[in-house]
C-alpha cells in the first residue's frame, strides 16, 4: 500500500487555525467551540473549524445583504461576472491537487475521484454556470390594456437576482457541491451565504478565498461553518436570506421547506434517494455489471443518485449477481490516498455506524448476504464499511426502503417487466432510475413511467452541468442544473411603460 505525500500547501491549510470567511477575509467566531474534522482512514483529528454561533452566521448574513445593497456584484455587467467566475475555475484547475487532497482526507474519497469529480466537476460545473451569466433574458410582451383610451404601453420582463441566498452543502461531495449551491446564485448576481456539513468544511473555505482572489467582491461570498442545528438553521430563518438552496437529507429538507414556508422564501431541495435499476432479461451483462458496480459503489454508496435497488429478470439473475460479486471481490480496500484502491472508508464514524447497522439488522431478518472484499489489517480506526450485495431482501425490510448511503445495494429477482416497474416506483423517494436493455422500444416506454427526475438507460449516476438534476417526492423539490438553472436564483419582474 503507498500512499500519495500530502503536499505542503495542504499540510499547510490543515495547520491553519481555520475561521469563518466573512466580507472577503477571514474573521474569528465569538466563542471558542470549534468543530474537529477527522480523517475517516484513520479517525485522527487533522484540522479544526470554528463551530458558529446563531450570531456569527447573522454576522455573515449582515455582510452579504451590505453588498448586495451597495450593488458591487449584482450591478457589474453581466459579462464581467463570467470573466470573474471563469478565473475562478482557472484558480481551482491551478490549486487542483491542493483541492483533491484536503477532500480526500477530510471526506475519505478516493484520491482519483476528488481529483475527477470534485476539483476536475468544480471546474466544469464553475465554467458551465459562468456562462449563464451572460444569458439571462426577460421577453418583451405586447399587452392589450385599454385604458385611458389612446394609451399605448410598451412592456417587458427582467431577471433580477434574489438578494442573499443561503447554500447549505452536505458532506458527500463537499467541493462540487458546494459550487453547485453557490456558483449559481454568484452567476446571478447575488450574494451568498454558505455552510458546508459540519464534517468536511475545508474545501468550502478554500473555494471562498480562491473567489476573492478571482476578483468576487468582499461579502459577496461568506462561508460559515458550525452545526446544521445552530448556523444552518439561522441562515434559514433570517428575513434577509431571500432564497434557500440546500442539498441534503430529506428529514431536514422538509424542516427546512416548513421555516421557508411560513416567511415565504423559495427554497430548493436536493435531497435523498433511493434509487432502482431496471435489468432486462435483453440487457447486456457485461455493461451491466460495470455500469452497477460504479453506480453502486462509487464514493462507498455516498451518493444521492447511487443504484441502491437493482431489480433483475430472472434469466439474468444469476449473472448479475455473480458479475457484481466478482466485481466487488476485485475492489482494493483502503485509505483515499492510496491511489490503488477503489473502497475507501465511509466519511465518519456517525455513517460507519449507521451502514453497519442497516447490515446488521438484514443479517438478523435473514437477509441472503454476499460480501466484497475484507477490511484490510491495518483498517484500525478507519471508518471502513464493507461492501455488501443483499439477495432478495424482504421488500418490508429497512435495508431496502429506506436511504442506506453506504456501499450497498439490494439485487431483486423479478420476473416480468410490470412487476420491476412497479417496485421500481414503489418508494417514497423518486430522484433518479435507470433501465438496462437493448430494446429500443423499452428504451423509449419505461423512462416516462418511472417517478424520478432522472432516468438513464444502459448507465446510471453519469450527470452533466446541462443535464438538468433533482427529484419528484420525498427527493425534492427544483432543479439544479440546465439552461435554466439561474431561473431559481431571479426574480422576473413585469416592467410596463405608458408612452
Ligand atoms: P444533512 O441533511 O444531515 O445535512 C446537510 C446540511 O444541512 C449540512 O450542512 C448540515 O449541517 C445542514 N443542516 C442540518 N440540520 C440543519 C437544520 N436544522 N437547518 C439548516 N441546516 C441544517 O445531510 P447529509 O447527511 O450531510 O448529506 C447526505 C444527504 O444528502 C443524503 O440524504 C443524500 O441523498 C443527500 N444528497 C442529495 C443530493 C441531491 O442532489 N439530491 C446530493 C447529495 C446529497
Amino acid at each position: 500500500m503507498t500512499e500519495t505525500p500530502i503536499l505542503p500547501a495542504v499540510r499547510d491549510f490543515l495547520d491553519r487555525r481555520h475561521q469563518l470567511y466573512i466580507g472577503g477575509r477571514w474573521v474569528e467566531a465569538e466563542g471558542n467551540a470549534r468543530l474537529n474534522v477527522y480523517n475517516p482512514a484513520t479517525g485522527a483529528i487533522i484540522s479544526s473549524v470554528p463551530d458558529a454561533t446563531a450570531r456569527d452566521a447573522a454576522r455573515a448574513v449582515d455582510a452579504a445583504r451590505e453588498s448586495f445593497r451597495v450593488g458591487v456584484w449584482a450591478s457589474l455587467a453581466p459579462g464581467m461576472r463570467e470573466r470573474v467566475l471563469l478565473r475562478l475555475a482557472d484558480l481551482v484547475e491551478r490549486d487542483a491537487e491542493i483541492l483533491a487532497q484536503l477532500e480526500t482526507l477530510e471526506q475519505g474519497k478516493s484520491l482519483v475521484l476528488s481529483r475527477i469529480l470534485e476539483a476536475g466537476g468544480a471546474q466544469s460545473w464553475i465554467r458551465y454556470v459562468a456562462g449563464l451569466a451572460t444569458k439571462i433574458t426577460g421577453q418583451s410582451l405586447d399587452v392589450s390594456i385599454a385604458l385611458p383610451p389612446g394609451a399605448r404601453y410598451t412592456s417587458f420582463t427582467r431577471k433580477e437576482p434574489v438578494g442573499v441566498v443561503a447554500g447549505i452543502v452536505p458532506w458527500n461531495f463537499p467541493l462540487v457541491i458546494g459550487v453547485w449551491k453557490v456558483l449559481p446564485a454568484l452567476a446571478a448576481g447575488c450574494s451568498v451565504v454558505a455552510k458546508p456539513a459540519d464534517t468536511t468544511p475545508l474545501t468550502l473555505l478554500y473555494l471562498a478565498q480562491l473567489a476573492t482572489e478571482a476578483g468576487v467582491p468582499d461579502g459577496v461570498f461568506n462561508v460559515v461553518t458550525g452545526r446544521g442545528a445552530v448556523a444552518g438553521d439561522t441562515l434559514v430563518r433570517h428575513a434577509d436570506v431571500a432564497k434557500v438552496s440546500f442539498t441534503g437529507s430529506t428529514p431536514v429538507g422538509k424542516r427546512i421547506a416548513q421555516i421557508c414556508a411560513g416567511r415565504l422564501a423559495p427554497v430548493s431541495l436536493e435531497l435523498g434517494g433511493k434509487n432502482p435499476a431496471i435489468v432486462l432479461a435483453d440487457a447486456d451483462v457485461e455493461q451491466v455489471v460495470g455500469g452497477l458496480a460504479l453506480a453502486g459503489f462509487l464514493n462507498q454508496g455516498q451518493v444521492c443518485a447511487a443504484c441502491s435497488r437493482v431489480y433483475v429478470q430472472a434469466p439474468l439473475f444469476d449473472k448479475v449477481a455473480a458479475g457484481l460479486h466478482a466485481a466487488l471481490s476485485s475492489m482494493r480496500i483502503g485509505p483515499g490516498m492510496d491511489e490503488t484502491t477503489q473502497v475507501n472508508p465511509v466519511a465518519s464514524a456517525v455513517q460507519q455506524d449507521k451502514v453497519s447497522g442497516y447490515l446488521q439488522n438484514a443479517m438478523e431478518q435473514g437477509a441472503e448476504i454476499l460480501w466484497g472484499q475484507n477490511l484490510p489489517g491495518n483498517a484500525g480506526a478507519g471508518y471502513y464499511v464493507r461492501p455488501a450485495l443483499v439477495l432478495n431482501p424482504d421488500d418490508t425490510l429497512a435495508l431496502t426502503r429506506e436511504e442506506v448511503f453506504g456501499p450497498v445495494m439490494a439485487l431483486t429477482r423479478v420476473d416480468s417487466v410490470e412487476d420491476a416497474l412497479a417496485r421500481a416506483n414503489d418508494s417514497s423517494f423518486g430522484l433518479a432510475a435507470s433501465v438496462w436493455t437493448s430494446s429500443l422500444a423499452q428504451a423509449m416506454d419505461l423512462p416516462p413511467r418511472m417517478q424520478a427526475g432522472t432516468v438513464w438507460v444502459n448507465s446510471h449516476v453519469m450527470i452533466d452541468p446541462n443535464l438538468p438534476f433533482g427529484g419528484m417526492k420525498d427527493s425534492g423539490l427544483g432543479r439544479d442544473f440546465g439552461t435554466d438553472w439561474l431561473d431559481a436564483f431571479t426574480e422576473l419582474k413585469a416592467v410596463c411603460i405608458r408612452h
